[in-house]
């Protein structure tokens, strides 16, 4: 195409979209805003030719069609708090920004479920779910700006997994547009619905490569009473599966919270973070546990939670243990866990992993891949913490700056540690652009093949957020 009829064509499209949703929700050229041009991590850059913001499903099937017809690629974007670059655009493609759509449309107490549109922030969603007296119990940092379509686009997990799940886990019923513009609708308050092949499923955790996320009912549970919390220092991580078991029996399934903290990351954050708290518990073990328990008995529950810790202190496998006595106390608890953004700072540039593998396996992981960095960068930082409860692992590497592949290097001996111990690059991030190379370390040829027969059968013409998910070429 010449640069005159790109020029017209590219017009044609912004003018069409602009027709659709009104000047003032249409950017495009010098109007768009960085944010809409790079993601949270600062490694994805992209040159957009333009952004749109719909007020509804009606407006989104209308997008789709322009662009179908157009062949101009689309991506979908919530809170722009992904880490694995999914919603950054190609070049020349359209972001479609969920922002506006951003109501939550019922709560429905006797079914207990609450339907939301999709830029609605995770946030929000959970207090209105508490001020009808309910939990919703997805939770993560990002909770202030990610979106409940952004949370089942990349099927996030987060600190409560263990317990309730997870996005996938309270999603009943969806609405997507698809990339032929087809809006596909179960907006489903059941638990139970086994009528045929579940799509909702391929959508959930698809990065926006198979269509729209506009609408959800969202499963919620009866607001917990009491919560508990605790940090414990262990001695080592033989302790960790019998504590995990232990725990999660004795408090009676109450357990939402298992968060483990190797040594360097705690002694590191710890640190880091002296100007504004002191340390919960001395620096210097081997391991730190963060457990929290949700319960509907609050004198009850501290005892059960007293008794349990007590227990598991007596058969050795807990070495100190500081309670929360306060909502503010508890803050600082999960302070170190969390509040990351200032202590991670010094360490960019900075290659973060978001690892899953058998618990069993995690302290032969842990050793091989810091042997596995550290036969590269002898003096690299590493922080090993995660919701291990759930077999998932973060791994935080500050990236020796000497060399421009550095981050490369790094990735291919953590994820190749991974595939060694049969784990998957992603738990609960996605795959994005950042992981791609990387899928089949963790999926089969056969694997790939199926989820290629799935994009194409959905997405033949590639116009739904193309590059992210699957490489190239097996
Ligand atoms: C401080 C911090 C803490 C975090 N903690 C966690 C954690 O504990 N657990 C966890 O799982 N993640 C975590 N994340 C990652 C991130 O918050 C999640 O991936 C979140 O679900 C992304 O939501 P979002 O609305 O910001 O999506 P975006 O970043 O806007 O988009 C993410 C992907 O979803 C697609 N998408 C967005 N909206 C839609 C839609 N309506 N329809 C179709 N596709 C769509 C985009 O195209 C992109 O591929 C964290 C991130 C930060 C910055």
């Amino acid at each position: 195409m010449s640069e005159l009829i790109a020029a017209e064509h590219a017009g044609r499209v912004i003018d069409g979209l602009r027709t659709i949703v009104g000047a003032p929700n249409l950017f495009a050229g010098a109007d768009i805003e960085d944010r809409y041009r790079v993601d949270v991590m600062q490694k994805h850059h992209a040159r957009p030719l333009a952004v749109v913001r719909p007020a509804d499903t009606t407006q989104v099937v209308e997008i789709i069609k322009i662009a179908a017809r157009a062949a101009v690629p689309v991506t979908p974007l919530g809170g722009r708090t992904g880490v694995v670059g999914g919603g950054v655009c190609r070049d020349g493609g359209i972001v479609l920004s969920l922002e506006r759509m951003n109501r939550v449309l019922e709560v429905d107490d006797s079914s207990m479920t609450m339907t939301v549109e999709a830029g609605v922030p995770l946030q929000q969603a959970q207090e209105v779910a508490e001020a009808h007296g309910f939990i919703l119990p997805l939770d993560l940092g990002a909770r202030g700006s990610a979106t409940i379509g952004g949370n089942i686009a990349t099927n996030a997990g987060g600190v409560r997994v263990l317990r309730w799940g997870m996005t996938r886990d309270m999603v009943l019923g969806l609405e997507a547009v698809l990339a032929n513009g087809a809006v596909v609708s179960s907006l489903s308050k059941s638990l139970k619905d086994n009528a045929g092949y579940h799509w909702k499923d391929l959508l959930i955790g698809s990065e926006g490569t198979l269509g729209v996320v506009t609408r959800a009912v969202l499963r919620l549970r009866p607001l917990p009473a009491s919560t508990q919390t605790a940090l414990l220092a262990l001695g080592g991580f033989e302790s960790v599966p019998a504590l995990l078991r232990r725990l999660e029996g004795r408090f009676a399934g109450q357990l939402s919270s298992f968060e483990l903290m190797w040594q360097d990351f705690y002694d590191y954050v710890t640190a880091a973070q002296l100007n504004t708290r002191r340390p919960p518990l001395p620096p210097g073990s081997p391991l730190y546990a963060l457990v929290e328990t949700l319960g509907s008995d609050p004198v009850r529950d501290l005892e059960l939670f007293q008794e349990g810790l007590h227990e598991a202190g007596e058969a050795g496998l807990i070495e100190d243990a500081v309670i929360a006595q306060t909502a503010r106390e508890r803050g600082n608890l999960w302070a170190v866990r969390d509040d990351l953004t200032e202590p991670f700072k010094p360490l960019f540039p900075l290659a973060a992993f978001d690892v899953s593998l058998a618990l069993k396996d995690m302290p032969a992981f842990v050793r091989d891949s810091r042997a596995a960095v550290l036969a590269l960068y002898p003096s690299s930082t590493i922080l090993y913490y995660g919701h291990a409860g759930d077999g998932n692992l973060h791994v935080a590497v500050a990236l020796d700056r000497s060399g421009p592949d550095a981050e490369t290097k790094v990735e291919t001996a953590v994820y190749g540690c991974i595939r060694q111990y049969g784990g998957s690059i992603s738990a609960e991030h996605g795959v994005g652009t950042a992981k791609r190379t990387y899928i089949g370390y963790t999926r089969s040829k056969t694997e790939l093949a199926l989820m290629r027969s799935i994009k194409q059968a959905l997405d033949p013409d590639n116009i739904m957020n193309p590059g992210k998910v699957l490489p190239d070429r097996d």
